[in-house]
């Protein structure tokens, strides 16, 4: 049990090479507990958590029992995703550095099979692969099993949750009746038990209880939020909080497209991932996001899985998930590596009670946050905004920017005002408020009832296009105004051309007093539109601003609505008169 040395767990001379050139200083709980038992020939059950190092707890015993003077495959490793299998044949191939002639092969689908089969033909110790491809070689008779003597299934909980179970137990049977059955798998879940007590012979249990999660260095706050204010009170917590690098979790697949629309309408660098992407859209998305490109990335939790991302100033539980365990996976991905981090939990009325049970689970009080108010939000924007204009003018270089001054300066301005014109520009902070009080839900239940009428759904955030304007980091105006540029085009430029004045079937063309100068972008009037009268920001059609005035379509039913919520209210601090367009 208190195994201090991996050379202690009676390793090979190469394999302990190796561990010590990957920087590992001593096995962590499940390879120390669980490597013994898989070096003598136990079929093993193992439970860890996420990130606990149960590639190498398999991996080192399975590289020690392959003999290397035969071509045939003697291990199996499936995987749930290509993404993992690549992970995994990656770190047993780091392990197997010094072990000579070992030669470990890949397969997933979506990689030419045909490649795939040349390399089989050539032999191969150690097959890593997903479900789906393994099946259709050994549909194929590409793949022979007749020797394999370790198999061993990663991640059993997701492969089942997957939707692998048929082929596993296809799988499972193929193999030879003298072989050792490996699981591992962060959770454990009747199926696994069933697969277990069908395919394993006398299992020996490792199980590392999890006691990180008191001593983990997370703070873990809980805010009562109305679930059509999540996102607002989101993008509080990320201006308040600085955060600019975290992940959201939702529980379904749309919900993860719902907010990614929604945060990036807002002007956050936000992308999503889930099992829809094909392999490259997530490739792409999880280059970015490492690249800090991309700030807030949303994704389920099966998605999540096996992405290695650290270093997380937070992860927000835009959900409670549904599972108790997916709690711990979660916020196990802030605060590693001894530094601090936040987990925030988005919790409305209905999803109080499974809070409650993830703190019974965890033995953990989970402490009530309190929103940010608006004040708050324009308060750190101030400061950091302050911050960054100190170390600009200590950084110097700034004469190349005089002849600005001076120009400004000759049409009669003063120094005061236009320091404070750019100051608004950058800071985007304005007059008009978020309300505060229509955020969090109270735990009164009658007066919900109410909250759907005429305007009182606004939890409204008129500022919320201004927030592209952050003081971030110098990326201000760097992406489009929207990801569909296509539609909220700046409107024509060319003023020869008449305004459109008719709408897209389906659609009421509006017509809004305010327009190029006052400073209006089409995130504002999406923004002021979505917010105060309660649409979705996407059911929002074509924007053509102008200079002093702007059309905007909006579907047909909700024109009414629109203009009641619209009318003498402001956008960016100004009144708007709006009115169907003639
Ligand atoms: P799991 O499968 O339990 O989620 P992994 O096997 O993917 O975890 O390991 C997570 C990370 O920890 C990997 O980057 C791996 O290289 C690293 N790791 C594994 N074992 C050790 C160890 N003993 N010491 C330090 N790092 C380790
Ligand atoms: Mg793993």
């Amino acid at each position: 049990m208190t195994t201090e040395t991996f050379a202690e767990l009676g390793l090979s001379e190469d394999i302990l090479r190796a561990v010590t050139e990957m920087g590992f200083e001593k096995p962590s709980p499940i390879q120390a507990q669980g490597i013994p038992p898989v070096l003598q020939g136990y079929d093993v059950i193992g439970q860890a958590q996420t990130g606990t190092g149960k590639t190498a707890a398999f991996g080192i015993p399975v590289l020690e029992r392959i003999d290397t003077s035969s071509n045939a495959v003697q291990a199996l490793i499936l995987c749930p995703t290509r993404e993992l299998a690549v992970q995994v044949s990656e770190e047993i191939g780091r392990l197997a550095k010094y072990v000579r002639g070992l030669r470990i092969e890949v397969i997933y689908g979506g990689d030419s099979i045909e490649r795939q089969i040349r390399s089989l033909k050539r032999g191969v110790h150690i097959v890593v692969g997903t479900p789906g491809r393994v099946m259709d070689h050994m549909q194929r008779g590409t793949l022979s099993f007749d020797e394999v003597r370790m198999m061993v299934l990663d991640e059993a909980d997701e492969m089942l949750d997957m939707g692998f179970r048929e082929d596993i137990e296809s799988i499972l049977a193929e193999m030879p009746e003298e072989r050792q059955t490996i699981l591992f798998s962060a959770t454990m879940s009747k199926p696994i038990m069933s697969i277990t007590k069908r395919f394993q012979k006398d299992p020996v249990l490792v199980k590392v209880v999890r006691n990180e999660l008191t001593n983990q260095n997370i703070e873990q706050v809980f805010f009562e939020v109305k679930p059509q204010a999540k996102v607002e009170v989101m993008t509080r917590l990320i201006d308040m909080y600085h955060l600019q690098s975290l992940l959201v979790f939702c529980n379904t697949k749309r919900k993860v497209d719902e907010i990614v629309e929604e945060m990036q309408l807002r002007g956050y660098a936000a992308e999503g991932l889930h099992g829809d992407l094909r392999q490259q859209q997530r490739n792409n998305v999880m280059s970015k996001f490492k690249a800090s490109v991309t700030t807030v990335l949303v994704a389920t939790d099966v998605a999540a899985r096996g992405i290695d991302v650290s270093g997380l100033d937070a992860v927000i539980n835009y959900d409670v998930p549904l599972d108790e365990e997916y709690y711990v996976h979660r916020i196990g991905r802030t605060g590693r590596a001894g530094m601090s981090g936040k987990a925030f939990s988005l919790v409305a009325r209905d999803e109080k009670f499974r809070l409650r049970q993830i703190e019974n689970y965890t033995k953990v009080k989970i402490e009530k946050g309190v929103i940010p108010s608006y004040e708050d939000i324009v308060g750190v924007r101030k400061a950091r905004f302050i911050e960054n204009i100190s170390s600009a003018i200590q950084e110097g270089d700034l004469e190349l920017y005089h002849d600005v001054l001076d120009t400004l300066r000759h049409s009669g301005f003063s120094t005061e005002q236009i320091v404070a014109a750019m100051t608004k520009q950058i800071m985007g902070v304005q007059k008009n408020e978020y309300a505060d009080s229509n955020l969090a839900w109270e735990e009164k239940r009658n007066s919900d009832r109410r909250e759907r009428g005429e305007r009182g759904d606004r939890f409204g955030d008129r500022d919320r296009g201004s927030r592209f304007d952050r003081d971030r980091d110098g990326r201000r105006g760097e992406r489009s105004d929207s990801p569909r540029g296509d539609r909220r085009s700046e409107g024509p430029r060319d003023r020869g051309n008449a305004p459109r004045t008719s709408a897209e079937p389906g659609m009421t063309r509006l017509f809004l007093s305010l327009g190029r100068k006052d400073n209006i972008q089409p995130r504002d009037i999406v923004g002021a539109i979505a917010g105060e009268a309660n649409i979705p920001g996407k059911a929002i059609g074509a924007i053509d601003i102008y200079d002093k005035f702007t059309f905007v379509d909006v579907p047909e039913r909700d024109a009414r609505a629109v203009l009641r919520a619209m009318d003498g209210n402001t956008i960016k601090g100004k009144q708007v008169q709006i009115d169907i367009a003639k």
